[in-house]
């Protein structure tokens, strides 16, 4: 069984995702740590994000790289990946990776924002999830202050609104929802009623 889980930023995708995978002792993979690791690789070797060459050659170079999540999910991180997700052949870099991870026997979840579109279209459940700009930034915020980072909420929400329209409007594998997937807007949800909605919606597949 293959889980699919898109969504635009600080939906709930990665929770749901998480989730999901316990709940039916599946593997997880949160696409968005390959390219925000891509990301990181470029700035740390003072590189712009739009450097093709570089970019790719991070994107090659990942399996040797450690992910250390909590630089990852910073905010720079995030807008740093989607200038990175927006090049054609770093996409095509990563493709085989996230599509090996979802042949193993035993299936696989992934969260992302082209699962259900390009990596995993065969996917057993697909799931779209979203919630308004205002909740997602709020969460955001949450997750921010919780590790300790300074908490700016119209920045935040900046953030959001330009990641959402990067995403969306980019040539290659934009943020959309698959023709077959099931949109779960989790805006008036807690985490476990989104939970529950989306177990729902796994087990109806
Ligand atoms: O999901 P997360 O916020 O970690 O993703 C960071 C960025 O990586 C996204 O804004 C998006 O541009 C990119 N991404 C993507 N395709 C995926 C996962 C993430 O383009 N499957």
């Amino acid at each position: 069984m293959i889980i699919a889980i898109d969504g635009p930023a600080a939906s709930g995708k990665g929770t749901l995702a998480r989730r999901l995978a316990r709940h039916f002792g599946l593997p997880h993979l949160d696409t968005g740590l390959l390219y925000r690791a891509t990301a990181r690789a470029l700035i740390e070797a003072d590189l712009p994000c739009g450097d093709v060459k570089a970019a790719v050659a991070a994107a090659r170079s990942l399996a040797l790289m450690d992910f250390d999540e909590q630089v990852l999910r910073g905010r720079e991180m995030g807008e740093a990946a989607s200038v990175v997700a927006a090049i054609p052949d770093v996409r095509a870099t990563l493709i085989e990776a996230q599509r090996a991870f979802a042949r193993r026997p035993e299936g696989a979840v992934l969260d992302g924002r082209d699962i259900g579109t390009v990596i995993c279209p065969d996917a057993t459940a697909k799931i779209f999830v979203t919630a308004s700009p205002r909740v997602r930034a709020q969460r955001r915020a949450l997750e921010l202050a919780g590790r300790g980072e300074p908490v700016d909420f119209d920045g935040i929400l900046a953030d959001i609104l330009r990641r959402d329209q990067r995403d969306s409007s980019r040539d290659v594998a934009p943020l959309r929802a698959a023709a077959d997937a099931v949109t779960l807007d989790t805006s008036a949800l807690d985490v476990e009623a989104a939970f529950r909605a989306a177990l729902a919606i796994v087990e109806r597949r």
